[in-house]
């Protein structure tokens, strides 16, 4: 598995969005309204992974929640994978648990899945697939 790319909460994403042009030296490449996970998601390119600014767009988005409970910062670390269910099939024998059992249309053409902190030492893992066009 290849780390695809961090997702990051930040509260402002004007302010963050400027901070990581900054930081990475370019603009952010894509910029995407996930309405199912109430989420803005900006994308920035580091090298082969990504980085993904997340804000919230509703007071009850799981992004609002987190930055409440822990402030800004890396919210998820996301493996891009080959095949999704063959993974899902293999963690879950492993002991892995999902936060959802069926994989979600994520941000950036990719069905996702979440695995549950609790399983991987306090990290929230993503693992996505790229939709195939
Ligand atoms: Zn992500």
């Amino acid at each position: 598995m290849q780390i695809d790319h961090i997702g990051i909460a930040v509260k402002n994403m004007e302010e963050a969005s400027a901070t990581y042009e900054k930081l990475l030296g370019k603009p952010s490449y894509k910029t995407e309204v996930v309405d199912g996970q109430k989420v803005e998601a900006v994308f920035f390119e580091a090298g082969e992974s990504k980085v993904e600014l997340l804000a919230a767009t509703t007071s009850d988005s799981v992004i609002a929640s987190f930055i409440k409970k822990q402030g800004e910062g890396i919210h998820h670390l996301a493996f891009r994978v080959e095949n999704l269910e063959k993974e899902i099939e293999r963690l879950k024998k492993e002991g892995f648990e999902l936060v959802h059992n069926i994989p979600r249309k994520g941000a950036d053409n990719k069905r996702i899945v979440f695995l549950h902190p609790k399983k991987n030492h306090g990290v929230l893992v993503e693992l996505c697939e790229s939709i195939k066009p």
